[in-house]
């Protein structure tokens, strides 16, 4: 069992940020991750929205990321966490598939995953053309026609992405307007790669004994089920919270999503939550990096008034009191 002042669990870049932020102000901390660091920033192509890059591709922010957090001594530790607890103490233990940790605070980092459509055939042809990730997958696509499901900044960006590597991109959307930023709806609907169609569902996924071949789908206001062909159907209908291995704290609300104050406090003291993992309105690098702050900076204030209220008491002892 290793102990530190803070435990980071999850190294996107709202962990990052916080663990640098920690470590700058003198604490040990150690920043947990499953994965390789970096979060989804991995499968983004062009981030154009976080200041100082007029753009800048996910990995290699990542990766700057992880040098600033490294070189304010953060020791980055693999794991994959299975559940915390709370002594009486107030010391946390962070048990993970392989170690057990232990700190006054712990920062919980840990983002969200995609949602799945939840049609037959998704399950059956993942890895055979249905796909989470275009910058992962999507040059498997090239000379292809594409399908992309979902209307939010996801859906759109990714579509963009897809339109430079495939032949055609058509974009189902549930509703007949997007979600996504207005910036990237006007470059989708100026690309001559990118075809929309409005208010439909896709019902199944269906394809030949390798690969997709097409799309069921179901129109919302006609009513009307056909089979579109397609090469490859990429999902993008939102996230769900990766705060399972937490239930046992009961500080998510009944969707899952952490529940914190500005400061990023959840209900039980010196735990905190950031980022995507977080109920919250805007999940962006921007926001996930500033909760880290925030995080890093209240964790600091949080283990100082620990050690303060050891030392008081310390005194009140030797004083006889
Ligand atoms: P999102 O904003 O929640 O959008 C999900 C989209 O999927 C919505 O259009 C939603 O429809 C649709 N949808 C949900 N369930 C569906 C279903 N069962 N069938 C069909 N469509 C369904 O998720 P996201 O696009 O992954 O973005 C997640 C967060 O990351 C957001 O806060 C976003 O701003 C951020 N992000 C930012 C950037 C960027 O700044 N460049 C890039 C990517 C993501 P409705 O519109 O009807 O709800």
């Amino acid at each position: 069992m290793k102990k530190y002042d803070v435990i980071v669990i999850g190294a996107g870049p709202g962990g990052m940020t916080a663990a640098m932020y920690a470590a700058r102000a003198n604490l040990n901390v150690a920043m947990l991750d499953r994965g390789v660091y970096g979060g989804q920033m991995n499968n983004t192509d062009d981030v154009e929205n976080y200041p100082g890059f007029t753009s800048i591709k996910g990995p290699e922010l990542g990766e700057k990321m992880y040098q600033s957090a490294v070189n304010a001594g953060v020791e980055f530790v693999y794991g994959d966490v299975q559940q915390v607890t709370v002594g009486d103490d107030q010391l946390k233990t962070v048990k993970t598939d392989s170690d057990e940790l232990v700190a006054p605070a712990v920062i919980i980092a840990t983002g969200s995953t995609n949602r799945k459509l939840g049609v037959p055939g998704e399950e059956e042809f993942s890895g055979k053309g249905v796909s989470y990730c275009a910058v992962c997958d999507g040059a498997f696509f090239k000379n292809k026609d594409v399908t992309v499901v979902g209307g939010g900044d996801s859906a759109i960006s990714e579509g963009l992405y897809l339109a430079n590597v495939t032949d055609e991109v058509n974009v189902i959307h549930h509703r007949d307007q997007l979600r996504a930023q207005k910036v990237l709806q006007d470059r989708a609907f100026d690309n001559d790669k990118m075809d929309f169609t409005w208010d439909t569902r896709v019902t199944a996924i269906v394809g030949d004994d390798t690969h997709v071949t097409g799309v069921k789908v179901h129109n919302n206001k006609t009513g009307e089920d056909q089979i579109v062909d397609t090469d490859g159907v990429f999902v993008y209908v939102g996230n769900i919270p990766n705060s399972q291995m937490f239930k046992n704290l009961k500080i998510t609300d009944k969707a899952g999503w952490i529940v914190t104050n500005d400061e990023m406090e959840t209900s039980i003291p010196g735990i905190f939550a950031i980022g995507d993992v977080r109920q919250k309105k805007l999940r962006q690098i921007t926001t996930a990096v500033g909760d880290g702050g925030i995080a890093g900076q209240n964790a600091f204030e949080y283990v100082e008034s620990l050690k303060h209220q050891a030392l008081a008491t310390q005194s009140e002892v030797t004083n006889g009191n």
